[in-house]
């Protein structure tokens, strides 16, 4: 198969009994830093995995490796079947052009701590921008979908406003729905809720919530162990590059096994 004959997209390798993400094995350094050291993991289809751990301990790290912004140096990294980043020939890994690596970041969603919309396009324009550019949809087509996204995070009344005319659990919301307007299989989150006022956080953990229940597969680096807790499936916490312990969310928020996972909840809690 030479490489512009392998598939591409991140949904035609789904089967029941792959989990939807699998991370195997990963390391990645910054210069001399060690940052991932030897990390797995395996998300299942529709499961919320809840990334928890002290500030540099690799979690952005690690989920920025998983829709490949940035490059690991050993290991491997599977969505849906699909090696992120690289094709295997001959047992060897070789990296992807540019094009094919932002043809499967299509169909993984991120949402980050801060939501970077469009300060000059309205809620409704920034969630109509790469269905339109990126998958080809028409204006009209892109605005309907625009609209049920926008009620799903309940902002339907906010839709012609400009980012700067909503607050920050607002503007975070309307990242969720742009990010839900390319229908992506897998939503990353990075600390969705950090930058938020504390009043705000509510609205954004509800419309995560929904989400989660709706059957989409999540991986969610936060602080808010509550939500780890009642929303999430699993709880991996990790501690200077590797996953102390990793199980059951409510066991290990409410039963840490490990030591270092119990000093870290007593600090957060
Ligand atoms: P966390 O999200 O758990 O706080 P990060 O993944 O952001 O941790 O960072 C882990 C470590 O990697 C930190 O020591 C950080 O300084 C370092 N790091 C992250 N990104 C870079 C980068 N682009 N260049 C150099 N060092 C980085
Ligand atoms: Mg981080």
């Amino acid at each position: 198969m030479t490489q512009d004959t392998v598939p591409q997209g991140l949904g035609s390798g789904r089967s029941a009994d792959r989990p939807a993400v699998e991370i195997e094995d990963v390391y990645k350094s910054f210069g001399r830093v060690d940052v991932l050291q030897g990390v797995s993991m395996a998300v299942r289809e529709g499961e919320v995995a809840c990334l928890i751990g002290p500030s540099g301990s690799g979690k952005s790290t690690l989920l920025r490796c998983v829709n490949h912004l940035e490059k690991i140096d050993a290991g491997r990294i599977c969505v849906h079947g699909h090696l992120v980043g690289y094709h295997e020939r001959n047992g060897r890994l070789h990296e992807m052009h540019d094009r094919d690596v932002a043809k499967q970041r299509r169909t993984i969603g991120m949402v980050f701590q801060r939501f970077n919309l469009f300060p000059h396009k309205t809620a409704l324009e920034n969630i109509i921008e790469a269905p339109m550019q990126v998958l080809g949809k028409s204006r009209d087509a892109a605005l309907a979908e625009a609209r049920e996204h926008l009620e799903k995070v309940g902002l339907s009344d906010k839709a012609g406003n400009y980012p700067s005319q909503l607050s920050g659990g607002q503007q975070q919301r309307v990242a969720i729905a742009r990010a839900l307007a390319m229908q992506p299989s897998l939503m990353l989150f990075d600390e969705p809720t950090s930058a938020l006022d504390p009043e705000l956080v509510g609205d954004v953990l509800a419309v995560m919530r929904a989400l989660a229940d709706s059957g989409m597969t999540m991986i969610v680096v936060t602080h808010e162990m509550g939500f780890a807790r009642d929303v999430g499936d699993t709880v991996a916490f990790m501690d200077g590059g590797v996953i102390v312990e990793h199980g059951d969310a409510r066991q290990v928020i409410s039963d840490p096994q490990h030591e270092r996972t119990q000093a870290f909840l007593a600090k957060v809690r």
